[in-house]
């Protein structure tokens, strides 16, 4: 299904980003927000009809904040006296000076784990009622098979709810992924309920994900990139020829390939993770099937999404299908660019919350002196490539079109911002409920604005 028109989406979207396509992609950011929905749970910017919700905030934040470091930030949260709680260190650019920064700074924290909970529904009155006096925004999502939370706050608050759930001993260990948020909130409104923690079709309950021996091998972000940089020496010794008994399976959308992956990773013709249906077909082979003529036994499967748990939900089914040699990315790319930094990846990742898109320096500072060559993923046909034209386009982030009703996210180059006015397409331009043309850098206001509005083109 292509991303055309048939989504309005609701997920709102401004252009924003400094990030250039250019060998050295180290301009931070100077995000503003709008929404999106988050790593694989049930609001994943799946492009429909609804309720936009659009976060309009003014831009106070600067690169400086991009840069937190977030690996000084954890071990800084690990000496905690009362004085420096609250505090974490952020590191310029190049690392070489920090400094300390309040609690009040906003981070964006993830974090899931499949754990059996007894009674859920306690558990999110529980959380809840630990939530109520803290500045959280975001979306947390209990069951019985677990947790799933991708959430904002200032530093302090943040860290209080993380370090509340670490009491309890089923969470002492998780992986908590922090990155720096920007421009305060990047989530409308704080969301706790029971429901499940990934949307795909035919549901998650019957899957036997607490088992973890049904899940892909969790392989450490060193180990991942040993197995990726060997993958991409032997292209380059085949002459491009990937290795049969291994293939590096993108376990996300096509949008979110669009604008930072792994080399080599096949961009997935998916626009919605939970109709994902890779390996699934018995008999069809089907083109766009990354897994069509995988060997079920033979062939290593290294798949990858945002944060992880998309690939452990997914690789429980093709377990069940028969694949054997599945192995993961632990945490997925956003704790492989805080540990690795962007070896063997391109451009952008793409994340489900008002940022839309973050560059690797925003989780390790040090990417930040790293080059990284495009040009070999600009040569194929979707990256980095404007919707309309398919020039270009130097901004990895998508935005969103202006007509209300349609409020699709793509990427667009300036030049097609100004020709379909900040449109998707012609139809689009016709559209009864336009929004002005934003310049790249803005993005619209609330939803709600422009609802009952009769907004006419420039
Ligand atoms: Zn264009
Ligand atoms: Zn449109």
């Amino acid at each position: 299904m292509s991303l055309a028109a048939p989504f309005a989406a609701p997920f709102a979207a401004a252009l924003f980003c400094d990030v250039a396509v250019a060998p050295a992609f180290v301009r931070l950011p100077r995000l503003r927000t709008s929404v999106g929905g988050e790593d694989g749970a049930g609001d994943e910017p799946v492009f429909r009809h609804g309720g936009p919700r659009i976060r309009a905030r003014s831009a106070s934040a600067g690169g400086g904040r991009a840069s937190l470091a977030v690996s000084q930030l954890r071990r800084r949260k690990e000496g905690g006296s009362s004085a420096t709680r609250g505090c974490a260190a952020l590191s310029s650019g190049n690392g070489a000076d920090s400094r300390r920064v309040s609690g009040g700074d906003f981070v964006v924290v993830s974090f899931y784990r499949f754990v059996r909970v007894e009674n859920p529904e306690e558990e999110v009155a529980k959380h809840l009622a630990f939530l109520k006096d803290l500045d959280i925004h975001g979306r947390i999502y209990l069951n019985a098979q677990g947790i799933n939370a991708q959430y904002s706050g200032p530093l302090a608050d943040a860290r209080s709810y993380f370090e509340w759930l670490r009491e309890n001993d089923r969470f002492s260990d998780i992986l908590i992924q922090i990155s720096p948020a920007l421009s305060g909130h990047a989530f409308p409104k704080l969301k706790v309920q029971f429901k499940p923690l990934v949307q795909v079709d035919g549901g998650i309950a019957h899957l036997p994900l607490l088992n973890t021996s049904m899940r892909a091998t969790p392989l450490e972000p060193s180990e991942w990139k040993k197995r990726v940089v060997a993958l991409s020496r032997s292209r380059d010794a085949s002459s491009g020829n990937v290795d049969s008994d291994c293939i590096i399976l993108d376990l996300r959308n096509g949008y979110e390939w669009d604008i930072g992956h792994f080399q080599g990773a096949r961009r997935p013709e998916v626009d919605c993770f939970r109709s994902t249906s890779f390996g699934l077909s018995e008999t069809e082979v089907n083109d766009s099937d990354p897994l069509a003529d995988v060997n079920k036994e033979k062939t290593d499967v290294l798949m990858y999404c945002t944060g992880g748990i998309r690939c452990d939900v997914y690789s429980t089914i093709l377990r069940k299908k028969g694949f054997k040699r599945l192995y993961t990315l632990k945490g997925g790319v956003s704790h492989y660019l805080e540990n690795e930094g962007p070896v063997e990846w391109v451009g952008n990742l793409f994340v489900f919350d008002s940022r839309l898109s973050l560059p690797p320096a925003a989780y390790n500072p040090r990417s930040a002196t790293q080059t990284c060559d495009l040009q070999h993923a600009i040569k194929n046909e979707k990256f980095a490539k404007c919707y309309l034209c398919g020039s270009v386009v130097q901004e990895l982030r998508h935005r969103n079109c202006a007509n209300l009703d349609c409020n699709l996210l793509f990427l667009c180059c300036p030049d097609c911002v100004s020709s379909f006015r900040g449109c998707c397409c012609s139809t689009c331009m016709t559209a009864p409920r336009l929004r002005p043309v934003l310049p790249g850098h803005q993005r619209y206001e609330k939803w709600h604005l422009y609802r009952d509005l009769e907004i006419q083109p420039s």
